[in-house]
């Protein structure tokens, strides 16, 4: 497992909460502490883990206001109590003591993203690549450098003023052998969902766009209802179901989308979509996080792996003025739908070239790192 940091920059609000769940985590890794010592001075009682989880779930009875934060970090605090007394019962470490509001500055929510339970508070990439939780909203992120390989778990840190994302990612040794055969370059895009490098097409959904009407209609609509009445009310979740309703059926569409290319091809090349730098104009900033490229990512990694095949994700710059065929650099504008080489002649559909650069580009990658 390899740490990869990354700034992270809340806004007050953002702040307010993280700061919020850090202490609710060093609470409960304190009263679990005072527990422990005390169920062993009574009668010599080793209060576990599990005791501990039993006692949490008590307590979010008792005091509601611990449900408002994730219940893995909060979980996973009693993890870092038995490292601290394996630590201390190994002569590592003295004995563990109450944590400072200064001592406790991380929390870590060992789950990332998608998973097939839907773990609704799970921090995850939105779409436009930021970091997402139900709570917070989008954090802003300044991706310095590709997060490289599959993201395990990612700790939360406070240092000073400033906060971090550290992602645990672990890093499977490619293959020394590729099935190029059954390998695919995938080119996701606007007009059509995905273009693959064997010609095959799937469309787009749109699901937004088409639902952007009725949710426009809808918010004008409550913008016109008096704040607070029972039809204000009524119209705010009518507005919200809508929400729901695309955000589930994108998301059923790309989990069979994903899961059925990581059944049919062994190696799979993407455009690294997290870095994807094409969201300034917003007009088009709009069928972007329609199309969810973040979300498509994130699931075809996970699937991958889960089936035996490589997903490797290729820097995106060129893929889409290079020639497959030539090499020939033919710059074009987003309107311009056909690659028409001035040098070697090829004509192609300007995704469908995109894509055999992709997967180009892969093997050349995946051929200078053996
Ligand atoms: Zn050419």
């Amino acid at each position: 497992m390899l740490n990869q940091k990354y700034e992270i920059f809340p806004n007050e609000e953002q702040r307010d909460i993280l700061d919020c769940w850090l202490q609710y985590c060093r609470q409960t890794y304190n009263s679990a502490l005072l527990d422990k010592e005390r169920k062993y001075k009574r009668n010599k009682e080793n209060f576990n883990r599990y005791d501990m989880q039993r006692q949490l779930t008590l307590d979010k009875m008792k005091y509601p206001f611990l449900k408002e934060i994730p219940s893995q970090p909060l979980q996973e605090v009693f993890g870092r109590l038995k490292k601290a007394f394996d630590n201390f019962f190994r002569k590592d470490a003295k004995y563990p003591k109450l944590k400072k509001y200064k001592d406790y500055s991380s929390m870590t929510f060992p789950q990332f993203g998608f998973n097939d339970k839907g773990n609704r508070m799970a921090m995850s990439f939105s779409e436009n690549g930021k970091l997402y939780n139900t709570k917070l909203g989008e954090i802003n992120i300044l991706i310095h450098r590709p997060i490289v390989g599959t993201i395990k778990l990612l700790v939360i840190k406070r240092q000073g003023k400033r906060w971090y994302a550290i992602f645990c990612v672990e890093r499977r040794a490619l293959p020394s052998a590729i099935d190029t055969d059954n390998s695919i370059g995938i080119d996701v895009g606007l007009n059509k969902y995905a273009v693959l490098s064997n010609g095959k097409e799937y469309e787009n959904p749109r699901f937004l766009r088409k639902k952007e009407k009725q949710l426009r209609k809808a918010q004008r609509k409550l913008s016109k209802k008096k704040k607070r009445s029972a039809n204000y009310i009524k119209q705010v979740q009518r507005v919200r179901q809508l929400h729901q309703k695309v955000a589930n059926q994108r998301r059923d569409f790309l989990h069979k989308l994903s899961y059925n290319l990581s059944k049919d091809y062994s190696v799979i090349a993407v455009e690294n979509l997290n870095i994807r730098n094409m969201v300034k104009n917003r007009k088009l900033s709009k069928s972007i996080s329609d199309a969810g490229w973040g979300m498509f990512g994130n699931m075809l990694a996970y699937k991958c792996e889960k089936n035996g095949g490589v997903l490797i994700k290729v820097e995106p710059k060129y893929t889409s003025q290079d020639c497959s065929s030539c090499g020939n650099r033919v710059t074009k504008t987003l309107s311009i739908r056909t690659h028409v080489c001035t040098k070697c002649g090829t004509i192609l559909d300007r995704d469908y070239n995109a894509s055999l650069n992709i997967l180009q580009k892969a093997l050349d990658e995946w051929l200078a790192a053996i």
